[in-house]
């Protein structure tokens, strides 16, 4: 495809009618460094649509005249920067063009109140109204599918989040974790500004931070005023510093797994931010959902894709049943079963062929568990109370630094109820019933008529959502999927999609 530079809103047009494909737009203010070249090369990775970087100077989102004034231009530059990192076509207008005099149906909008009063927003007034402003403004003109924003400007990506979402857009965002120079700071635009002094202030900054982060994970608390007080004693002088929760930037609480340290400093005429994220754990992603809704291939997905651990849940009940029958334990005497549940350890590992292997007290059990046999008994063994109650500390244990995808029937309500993501994925009964009888692995449900098959999936179904124990109820904020109709890998790009949108793009790269 021929590289283009389009000037006039006209063109843009034109363009976009000859170029019969979706749109990755990479809306920048040019300066172009290494943080604006990881969204290009991120964008262009991501999907084989055509990539347009804008570059403008927002005169309206800049609180101070003389930032603006001195705003660094490196237009010719920052062409071949953009080309030769994945653009196919970049985007120059004028002022004119985005606020042309006179015209009436120019928008100017707010931002949201709640999001913009904080941080930057207390500070900077009308800043984010003039963010808010231009990207509408840009969104309407270019009409892409997807917008590549900095993570590194936390606050504007989640306020312009809610822009998509107030105004209807049908745009995804998509995020990248803060580019960092050699020496720690952000990368910026106006890096180019700060004196060999001032850029050592910021390092100390940027490194108080990081360091908040790291004492952060040991000890998961955080002392603001003794950061504020070290800071201070560095001569940084600072606009804020806020412990806050990621997307409501509001007082974080006791039971937030995830909150964001942001700050803001000045040095001489530069202001400059950064941030880091502080988890008391990994995330986690809880799937529950009744028999044959899909829950294991879809989670055996995700964790693959998105590097998590694949909590089989199932293979550990499996695993219990197999080791009972291996030793004859009579599972209905209590004393019996107690004594036996007092030294067994189940642990999941990597095997050679990138698949789990699932090991209870040093036996690798993996096929084993997979038998009739053990097919037979392990839902009577999964719905004894003590089974139940050990394999859910177990579970625990095993989730406690988190970074997992669990499935079963109680995950989200019992087991991590503090999951990040909670999707309970169902199928309906006529579905679920044509996927059994085509399902090569169950032999036996290819033999049994359709009618027959529905009747057993209702009564699996009534006993799971009735039982005493952990039974199967969608937890009040889990997302439902329907999964008729959909495509196993349609179910776990949504699913992905969905844990994007909960899940700084940083985080998921630690
Ligand atoms: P700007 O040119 O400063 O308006 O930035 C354009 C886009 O690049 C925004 O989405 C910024 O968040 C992103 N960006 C700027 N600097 C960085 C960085 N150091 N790391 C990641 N993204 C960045």
């Amino acid at each position: 495809m021929k590289k283009v530079i389009i000037r006039k809103n006209e063109e843009i047009e034109n363009w976009r009618r000859n170029i019969n494909s979706d749109i990755n737009f990479i809306p920048t203010m040019g300066n172009l460094h290494n943080g604006h070249t990881k969204l290009i090369s991120t964008a262009k990775k991501d999907n084989s649509n055509v990539n347009l970087v804008s570059i403008f100077i927002n005169p309206l989102q800049f609180d101070n005249k003389s930032d603006l004034e001195n705003y660094p231009k490196t237009i010719d530059n920052d062409i071949k920067i953009a080309f030769s990192h994945g653009a196919d076509a970049i985007f120059i207008p004028s002022n004119e063009d985005i606020y042309p005099p006179n015209n009436k149906n120019i928008k100017f909008l707010k931002a949201s109140i709640e999001l913009s009063s904080a941080l930057c927003g207390l500070n900077r007034i009308g800043h984010f109204d003039g963010v808010c402003t231009v990207i509408y403004r840009l969104l309407n003109l270019v009409k892409p599918k997807n917008l590549y924003l900095g993570e590194k400007d936390w606050q504007q990506l989640v306020i312009l989040k809610n822009l998509v979402i107030t105004k209807k857009l049908n745009i995804a965002i998509k995020s990248i974790p803060t580019q960092r120079d050699f020496d720690g700071i952000p990368l910026s635009s106006r890096n180019v500004h700060l004196s060999k002094n001032e850029r050592e202030l910021v390092r100390l900054f940027s490194n108080h931070l990081l360091l908040a982060k790291k004492k952060f994970k040991q000890e998961k608390k955080i002392n603001i005023k003794e950061i504020i007080k070290k800071l201070s004693a560095e001569k940084i002088s600072i606009e804020y510093l806020e412990h806050l929760h990621p997307y409501t930037l509001k007082n974080t609480e006791d039971e937030d797994n995830i909150s964001i340290l942001a700050g803001a400093i000045r040095c001489g005429e530069t202001r400059l931010i950064d941030h880091v994220f502080l988890m008391k754990r990994s995330p986690i992603i809880a799937i529950d959902g009744p028999a044959g809704s899909g829950k294991s291939t879809v989670t055996k997905l995700i964790a693959k894709k998105l590097k998590l651990l694949y909590l089989d849940t199932g293979a550990m009940y499996r695993a219990l049943s197999w080791l009972l029958i291996k030793e004859n334990i009579d599972y209905k005497k209590e004393q019996e079963l107690n004594n036996i549940l007092k030294d067994i350890s189940i642990i999941f590992k990597s095997n050679a062929n990138a698949h789990q292997d699932v090991f209870i007290n040093n036996y690798c059990v993996t096929e084993e568990i997979r038998s009739q046999e053990i097919s037979a008994i392990v839902s009577k063994i999964s719905s004894l109370k003590e089974v139940r109650k050990f394999l859910v500390e177990e579970q625990r244990k095993i989730g406690e630094s988190g970074g997992l995808v669990a499935e079963g029937r109680d995950i989200g309500t019992t087991v991590f109820p503090d999951a990040e993501l909670k999707i309970f994925l169902t199928a309906s009964i006529d579905e679920r019933a044509k996927r059994r009888k085509s399902d090569k692995q169950s032999k036996d449900s290819q033999d049994i008529d359709l009618k027959t098959l529905k009747e057993l999936i209702k009564k699996r179904d009534f006993e799971d959502s009735n039982r005493e124990i952990s039974p199967l109820k969608k937890a009040n904020d889990a997302i439902e999927i329907l999964s008729d109709g959909y495509s196993i890998n349609a179910i776990v790009d949504k699913i992905i999609y969905l844990y994007n949108e909960k899940i700084p793009k940083e985080i998921q790269s630690q």
